[in-house]
C-alpha cells in the first residue's frame, strides 16, 4: 500500500511534487495538503482530486511521510504547532524549506525524527528540477527510497552523504538556474547588438541551451570532449570559445558558486 504523504504547505513547491506524484501513478487518496487558507486548497482538491486540511496538525496524525513546504521564516511555528501529533505518529520528514538544518527541525518538531533535507530548484515547476538530499541517521533504507521516489517525480535526484554538502548543491544547481537566465539575457543582448530581432535572438539561445543540455546528458562523452568536437581548427566556435576563456569565465563561475556556498553556509 502507497505511504500516506502530507503536505504542509500548497504553493508553488508543494503543487509541483504533488502533480508529478499523480503523474507517475501515485494514488491521489493517498497525498493530503494543507494551508490555512482554504481558496488555496479549493483548486488542489478540484484539479488533483486530493485531500485537503486547514488543519496541519490533524492532518498529520495518519502521515507516515510529512513534507514541510512552508517558507523558512514561518517553519518554527508551524512545527511547533504540530509538535505532538508528529511525535505521537514519528512520520519520516522531508523539508524542502532553504537553509533549514534536520536538527533544527527535530528541535522545532520535538524530538528525534528521521528527516531528509531536500534542496530543490525552480525547473522542479516545470518537471526539470534537480535536486539534493540529505538523510539524517534515523532515516531507513525504506524511508530513503520512498524520500528519493516522491522528489523523481519532479525531477533528478542526488544523495550527499554530509548534510554541509547541500551547500555546494545549492551552489551547482538550487541557485543555477539564474546563471543560465542571466547567461540568456546576455546572449539576447549580444544577438540584438549583431543585428537580430531581439526575441529571435532569445529564442535561438533557449532552444541552443535546451539542445546542449539534452545532448550532454545522452552522450557518453565528456563536457569537454562535446566542447572540442564543435570547435574546428581556425574556425568560429574556438574563436569564442578563445575569447571566453581569455576573459576568465572558469574563474568567474568557481567565484559566483564559492560566493553563492557560503551565503547558503551563513544561512544554515
Ligand atoms: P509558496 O509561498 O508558494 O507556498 C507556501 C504555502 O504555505 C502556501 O500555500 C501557504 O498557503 C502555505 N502556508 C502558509 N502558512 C501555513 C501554515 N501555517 N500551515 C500550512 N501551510 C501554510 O512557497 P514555495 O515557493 O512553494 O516554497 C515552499 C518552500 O520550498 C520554501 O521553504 C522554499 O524555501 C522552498 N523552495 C522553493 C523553491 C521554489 O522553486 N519555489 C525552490 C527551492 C526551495
Amino acid at each position: 500500500m502507497a505511504s500516506q504523504v502530507t503536505f504542509i504547505g500548497a504553493g508553488n513547491m508543494a503543487g509541483a511534487i504533488i502533480g508529478g506524484m499523480i503523474d507517475s501513478g501515485y494514488p491521489r487518496d493517498a497525498i493530503t495538503a494543507t494551508s490555512p487558507d482554504d481558496s488555496v486548497l479549493a483548486p488542489l482538491r478540484e484539479r488533483l482530486g486530493i485531500h485537503t486540511a486547514t488543519d496541519n496538525a490533524s492532518a498529520v496524525a495518519q502521515a507516515d511521510v510529512v513534507v514541510l513546504a512552508v517558507k523558512p521564516q514561518i517553519m518554527q511555528d508551524v512545527c511547533s504547532g504540530m509538535r505532538d501529533a508528529v511525535q505521537a505518529r514519528k512520520p519520516l520528514i522531508i523539508s524542502v524549506a532553504a537553509g533549514l538544518p534536520a536538527d533544527t527541525l527535530e528541535h522545532w518538531l520535538g524530538g528525534e525524527l528521521p528527516v531528509v533535507r531536500c534542496m530543490p530548484n525552480t525547473p522542479s515547476l516545470v518537471g526539470a528540477g534537480a535536486a539534493g538530499l540529505y538523510a539524517n541517521a534515523r532515516v531507513t533504507d525504506d524511508q530513503q527510497r520512498i524520500a528519493g521516489e516522491l522528489l523523481e517525480a519532479v525531477g533528478l535526484v542526488e544523495w550527499v552523504d554530509d548534510e554541509a554538502l547541500l551547500e555546494a548543491v545549492t551552489a551547482v544547481s538550487g541557485s543555477a538556474p539564474a546563471y543560465f537566465f542571466l547567461m540568456f539575457e546576455a546572449m539576447e543582448q549580444a544577438g540584438a547588438d549583431l543585428g537580430l530581432p531581439a526575441d529571435t535572438a532569445r529564442r535561438l539561445a533557449m532552444q541552443t541551451a535546451y539542445g546542449a543540455a539534452r545532448m550532454a546528458m545522452d552522450s557518453d562523452k565528456t563536457p569537454g570532449e562535446l566542447k572540442r568536437n564543435v570547435m574546428s581548427p581556425g574556425g568560429t566556435t574556438e574563436r569564442a570559445i578563445e575569447h571566453l576563456e581569455n576573459a576568465g569565465l572558469r574563474d568567474i563561475m568557481q567565484g559566483a558558486m564559492r560566493a553563492c556556498a557560503e551565503r547558503a553556509g551563513e544561512m544554515a
